[in-house]
């Protein structure tokens, strides 16, 4: 940018550059990406979020004594979530997200240990969010595979690798990649026995399951041995991005999760979450949703979830060559190649072509576990309420989409990263040296591999999800953090 922005003082060519910019953006509304956002399909709701967060736009929730409306807002919601999750003496914070809930659910449980460092076991199909958590806070994360067919961890399997130094399980409901829900009460019963916590992660569908018409196993608080569990509320809240709740059993496991300091000579620091001066913006608007909603609403846009999830899987069912994958219990699945079919589909062929019918699903890769047990290719949709009114489409596309794919083999990683994963394998590349290429390096191997993210071509996503199964993936992950620098920064 120029030292003289060409819109300096115009506040309206600064809107109208910002609506074009949104323009450019994939529709957050209508039912047409089935990832990402969780579109109640009511378009008031949006509007009272934006209306709230209006009304808190200069707060700061720093300092509830000082901005009371935070202390209010908060002890609604909490109240809220703990009706919702079965725990009438659960205690927590409102975050700023998932990630922060979940790193915060590691650290509460850290301290109120009084680990210094030791171990947490995680299931594989648990949300990356907590491989971050023990990499921020130096703590050991033990990966655990899951039952592959029905993607569930087995308690037995956690029972093994806990460790001396083990101060947390961790246990999805639902877990993200496939939609299962962990055993969540013989977890908590092996979670007393052996006196270290128990985090349930209902991030994903912790405000769905809540009021989800089949019955389901207790997963919640109702539990014994649950000691926290999170839910974004900037999923099926309904909340723009920005707000989560991490609530924990017990006082002390909440108190453990804050961090204050007087000793330095401002003011005196009490952090229950990672920020510090923090927007009451998320806080607002959930509290705005939550309090017009209430539980009739929610018990009412989770049945229009429901619906849509049968129907979709049903169609998945139908499908001669797909299926979906594992035994997934709330508003996600994940559909794979059937193997029992003699004209399978691959699920990243079927993804592009469902893409070209106007839909938008997530591909994920396949995932060899520690067992050496393998996860297959799936690709995921998340079905929300306003997924109902775009189902019949949405059938069609599914369908039609399977028919352009088949017989299709699965994509190839692009050439040159193919090559670079048989010279990792050969031994003609090292991953150390690999792994500490500077950035200008780590651009030209993308650029090579064709993906440019300063390109004008769509990015071949099967191709470059075929590239994260391919190499180690440390080295996707370097690749794709080039990338997305590359991408969002001035070159
Ligand atoms: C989304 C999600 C998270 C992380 O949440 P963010 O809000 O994206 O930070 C954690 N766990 C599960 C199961 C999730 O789906």
């Amino acid at each position: 940018m120029s030292s003289e922005p060409p819109l300096a003082g115009d506040a309206d060519a600064v809107i109208a550059r910002l609506r074009e910019l949104r323009a450019g953006d994939a529709p957050s509304h209508g039912g047409t990406i089935l990832s990402y956002v969780y579109d109640s399909g009511r378009a008031e709701l949006d509007e009272l979020a934006a209306a709230a967060i209006r009304e808190v736009q200069p707060v700061n929730g720093l300092d509830p004594t000082v901005f009371t409306s935070v202390a209010t807002m908060e002890r609604d919601v909490i109240t809220f979530a703990r009706n919702a999750f079965h725990g009438p003496g659960a205690v927590g914070s409102v975050t700023s997200g998932g990630t922060e809930s979940c790193l915060l659910a590691v650290l509460s449980a850290r301290e109120y240990s009084h680990a210094d460092r030791g171990s947490i076991v995680v299931p594989t199909t648990a949300h990356a969010a907590f491989t971050k958590a023990a990499h921020v806070l130096g703590v050991e994360e033990i990966r655990v595979p899951v039952d592959p067919v029905t993607t569930a961890v087995d308690p037995a399997v956690v029972a093994d690798a806990l460790r001396e130094d083990t101060f947390l399980v961790v246990a999805s409901a639902p877990g993200y990649p496939t939609g299962a829900l962990d055993p969540i009460e013989s977890l908590g019963q092996l979670a007393r026995e052996r006196q270290i916590a128990l985090h349930v992660d209902a991030c994903l569908g912790g405000f769905a399951l809540a009021w989800w018409p089949d019955p389901l196993p207790p997963w919640d608080f109702r539990v014994p041995g649950v000691t926290s569990l999170s839910a974004d509320l900037h999923k099926y809240g309904y909340s723009p991005k920005g707000a989560s709740v991490l609530l924990h059993a017990d006082r002390d496991r909440h108190r453990a999760q804050y961090f204050a300091t007087t000793d330095w000579p401002g003011y005196p620091v009490v952090n229950p979450t990672l920020l510090g001066s923090r927007s009451a913006a998320g806080l607002a608007a959930s509290w705005a949703i939550i309090s017009f909603l209430g539980t009739d609403g929610f018990t009412d846009l989770v049945a229009a979830t429901a619906r849509a999830t049968a129907a979709l899987r049903d169609v998945v069912a139908g499908i001669d060559g797909l299926r979906v994958f594992g035994d997934p219990v709330g508003p996600v699945f994940a559909v794979a190649t059937d193997p029992a079919s003699a004209s399978p589909v691959d699920p990243h062929r079927w993804a592009r072509a469902v893409a070209d019918e106007g839909f938008a699903l997530q591909l994920q890769p396949g995932y060899v576990q520690p067992d050496g047990s393998s996860l297959p290719a799936t690709t995921h949709l998340t079905v929300t309420p306003v997924t109902e009114r775009v189902v019949d489409d949405l059938a069609r596309a599914l369908v039609r989409g399977a028919e352009a794919a088949r017989g299709l083999p699965p994509s190839p990683a692009p050439e040159a990263l193919a090559d670079l994963a048989a010279a990792i394998t050969t031994g003609a590349v090292s991953l150390d040296d690999l792994l500490s290429l500077p950035s200008e390096t780590t651009a030209e191997f993308l650029r090579a591999a064709g993906i440019d993210p300063h390109g004008d071509g769509e990015l071949d996503m099967p191709a470059v999800v075929a590239a994260v199964a391919a190499l180690p993936r440390s080295v996707t992950a370097k690749m794709l953090t080039e990338f997305l620098a590359l991408y969002t920064n001035p070159l």
